[in-house]
């Protein structure tokens, strides 16, 4: 145990002289710090996959959702009265305060649905953000997160019950459809989830964003941000915008303008009839590891903080 702690200190750099920098942390903007040596050529989905909790400085985000980390992250308490953490082995109910506040009056929304009790929360992030060690490429700033389709009806569940539990999948044909398991309950959860000013998109399968199209009778303005994408049948995905003065958050650009039914009734005829692979696509480049160089150097004194 003694030799392992001595060896993480020994990654992180903390055996060193630990300067403190107590100005820059109370305004939350942490200084560019040198790579330590031995963070150097390290898989930075190590160094952040060892972190027990969030650092002790005011909350920041550094970099982008794919590419960054978090300062000041804090847990989403792994049950409350409207919402469990799910797979809390993985430690990842970590998320910048927005994102705690979202989830759980998003979760007060749920709560008010037809069999519905609240909502079961998948993966936020790590305790300080940064690339994992296993599943997602973003989820690295602690503003991306992903929750459950099942209705969370039993919020009595226990530790054991939360590993083991199945996610329950909504799709039919490849993710063209919703299945039966889909019902007016989602649509008012996903609607009220990207009403939330804070929410910059929202991943679904195509099936699901089509049908809500058809069924949407009111005001379309909230379907713009949500957005077909691949997999995301056990699970809908919401991305935060950069919270109000993150300077070092990098967003992305907004989704076109429009209702965006017109792309996913595309998405789904493309998956009904799959379009010839198209010869003049590039090709896919081979994922790379991350290192601490591709991250913000603030992510440097994340890591390093207490
Ligand atoms: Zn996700």
């Amino acid at each position: 145990m003694g030799r392992s702690v001595v060896a993480i200190a020994l990654v992180l750099g903390l055996t060193s002289c630990n300067q403190t920098t107590p100005e820059p942390e109370k305004t939350g903007i942490l200084s560019s710090q040198s790579i330590p040596a031995a963070m150097q050529g390290v898989h930075a989905k190590q160094l952040f996959g060892v972190q027990g909790r969030g650092s002790e400085h005011s909350p920041a985000v550094y970099g982008g959702y794919a590419r960054g980390c978090l300062a000041g992250g804090v847990a989403l308490p792994e049950t409350g009265p409207t919402w469990q953490a799910m797979r809390l082995s993985r430690n990842r109910n970590w998320g910048h305060p927005q994102t705690i506040d979202f989830v759980q009056k998003l979760s007060h929304v749920a709560a008010q649905q037809p069999g519905w009790n609240g909502l079961y929360v998948g993966d936020i992030s790590q305790p300080r953000g940064g690339p994992m060690l296993t599943g997602h490429a973003s989820h690295q700033l602690g503003l991306d997160v992903d929750i459950w389709l099942n209705p969370a009806d039993n919020l009595k569940l226990s530790r054991v019950e939360r590993e083991n539990i199945s996610a329950i999948s909504m799709q039919r044909a490849n993710g063209a459809y919703t299945n039966s398991q889909w019902t007016r309950a989602h649509h008012e959860i996903v609607k009220a989830a990207a009403k939330d000013p804070r929410t910059a998109r929202i991943f679904i399968f195509a099936g699901a964003k089509a049908q809500m199209c058809r069924d949407e009778t009111g005001d379309r303005a909230w379907l713009r941000k949500v957005r077909p994408w691949w997999g995301h049948h056990y699970h809908f995905h919401v991305r935060l915008n950069c919270p109000d003065n993150a300077t070092g958050c990098e967003p992305q650009a907004a989704p076109p303008p429009g209702d965006g039914c017109a792309e996913a009734e595309q998405w789904v005829r493309n998956i009904l009839n799959p379009p010839p692979p198209d010869p003049t696509a590039p090709k896919p480049k081979p994922k790379r590891e991350l290192t601490m160089a591709d991250l913000p150097r603030q992510c440097v004194a994340v890591l390093q903080g207490n």
